[in-house]
């Protein structure tokens, strides 16, 4: 039998039905992932399954399912895609990967992603560079690039839970064609994520199709007495797909005067697809919209610095003799030469930006910031029940055009996903056309808790393609 087109949810039923020969499924599906690696370089590590039983009372009922390098899997290497983690595997599961085995979710293997979630093009990893299966010469975006390279090319049923800080799972989305969610901050635990920036954190799941994503989330999100930054209120779902009625804003700060012009035109024309289906379109402003880079990265690499501090060459991953060094000495090698280029970048400015004369300065000043741009978004969300941009202002660049990139270009390049991640707001990417043959994103950002509604609009959307 050929599996291929398979969505996530017909794959569920038919084994359910016990129209699948599991064996027979994952020796294909092993198949299809190694000529992938070969060719696009999607994962750190493929678990192979040879011996999968499936229970058909589950709710995923041994569909695969992949996770990004930084969220733990027992027994499964996981390097947050550094060289100093090279060998660390976790004697424990995620929240979010145990969710999805108890629903008999079978992991498939660690997706590619920039060194510590460090970047927006997943070109700063140390375990090679995805490719765009749309084409080669071009990234999948960052940082979770293999967990959406791989959603969009692997022609077999499959949805990826991504991570991200500040726009991790929809710039990859959007480059690569495929839908990523990224919840409200505390909707899923983060029991088992490797942090980038706590106050930042987010894992979500990338899949083709809005309900694939709406399936993995909805087994993912929820209260965890292992997470307390978790959050107890129930999800408001209604199911109603219908965008009849709703009041939706395009704020006029996300479509910056250097953006690509065709990828302004398919978002716009887009749009006017909400408004065909009954939405009412406005315009709002978000003014501290400008402030969100500066903020942002000031906030993720201060609190980075902190979290990086443990990886020293003792407890987790690499270790090497440390007799008749003193341990400053120990610590500094072993971190001078496992740690990439943009880490060390990232600790020296996040360290200055928290030192005592500089707190206040920077630190603190970030802070007030995010506190402005959670209020803009507070107001448009009184009038509004969500808000309509692109996910990226371009489409996936070149890698040779990345190469001439300097570090603030490459931050600069986030510029339409920084506020919503700083907001912790939950946001939908989706793909609503295509410019010189690549996908163009569409992101629907909606108020704390409703991704019932981001789910919904996207559903709509979907449904009139
Ligand atoms: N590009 C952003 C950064 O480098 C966001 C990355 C992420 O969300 N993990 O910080």
């Amino acid at each position: 039998m050929d599996y291929k087109g398979l969505s996530a949810a017909q794959y569920i039923k038919m084994s359910k039905d016990g129209d699948i020969d599991i064996t027979d499924f994952y020796t294909r599906l092993n198949c299809e992932l190694n000529t992938l690696q070969k060719k696009n370089n999607y994962f750190v590590t493929i678990v192979e399954n040879t011996d999968v039983s499936v229970d058909k009372n589950t709710k995923l009922a041994g569909l695969p399912i992949s996770a990004k390098d930084c969220i733990c899997t027992k027994g499964v290497q996981s390097t947050a895609g550094s060289k100093i983690l090279k060998g660390y595997i976790p004697p424990f599961d995620a929240t979010v990967i145990a969710r999805a085995k108890k629903e008999d979710g079978v992991l498939i293997g660690k997706t590619v992603q920039d060194e510590f979630g460090f970047g927006t093009f997943s070109t700063n990893s140390a375990y090679g560079i995805p490719k765009n299966p749309h084409d080669s010469s071009r990234s999948c975006g960052g940082s979770s690039g293999g967990a959406a390279g791989l959603t969009a090319a692997l022609d077999m049923p499959h949805i990826a839970f991504g991570q991200s800080t500040g726009g991790s799972i929809s710039c990859p989305s959007s480059f690569c064609g495929v839908v990523g969610l990224t919840p409200t901050y505390g909707r899923i635990s983060r029991y088992g994520l490797i942090d980038y920036a706590n106050s930042l954190d987010k894992i979500g799941p990338i899949g083709k199709c809005v309900d694939d994503v709406r399936l993995l989330y909805d087994i993912a999100s929820g209260y965890d007495p292992l997470d307390m930054t978790t959050i107890k209120e129930e999800d408001k779902r209604d199911n109603k797909f219908d965008i009849d009625g709703l009041k939706l804003a395009i704020p006029k700060e996300y479509f910056p005067p250097d953006i690509d012009a065709s990828v302004k035109k398919i978002v716009l024309d887009a749009i006017d697809k909400m408004k065909s289906l009954g939405a009412e379109i406005s315009e709002c402003s978000l003014p501290h919209t400008k402030y969100s880079i500066p903020a942002y990265y000031i906030i993720a690499m201060a609190e980075a610095s902190t979290n990086l501090a443990k990886y020293c060459g003792m407890r987790y991953g690499m270790e090497e003799n440390p007799d008749g060094k003193h341990f400053d000495e120990y610590f500094s090698d072993i971190r001078g030469r496992y740690l990439g280029d943009e880490v060390k970048r990232r600790i020296i400015l996040g360290t200055y930006t928290r030192m005592a004369g500089y707190r206040d300065q920077y630190y603190l000043k970030a802070m007030k910031v995010r506190r402005l741009i959670i209020d803009d978004y507070k107001k448009a969300f009184k009038k509004f029940d969500a808000l309509l941009a692109p996910t990226m202002p371009f489409i996936a660049p070149k890698f040779t055009e990345i190469e001439k990139l300097t570090p603030l270009e490459c931050y600069n390049a986030d510029i339409l996903t920084g506020a919503p991640n700083l907001a912790g707001i939950p946001m939908l990417s989706l793909p609503c056309g295509k410019s010189k043959g690549m996908p163009v994103g569409l992101h629907i950002l909606s108020d704390h808790m409703r991704e019932d509604m981001v789910l919904n609009i996207g559903k709509a959307f979907e449904k009139a393609q």
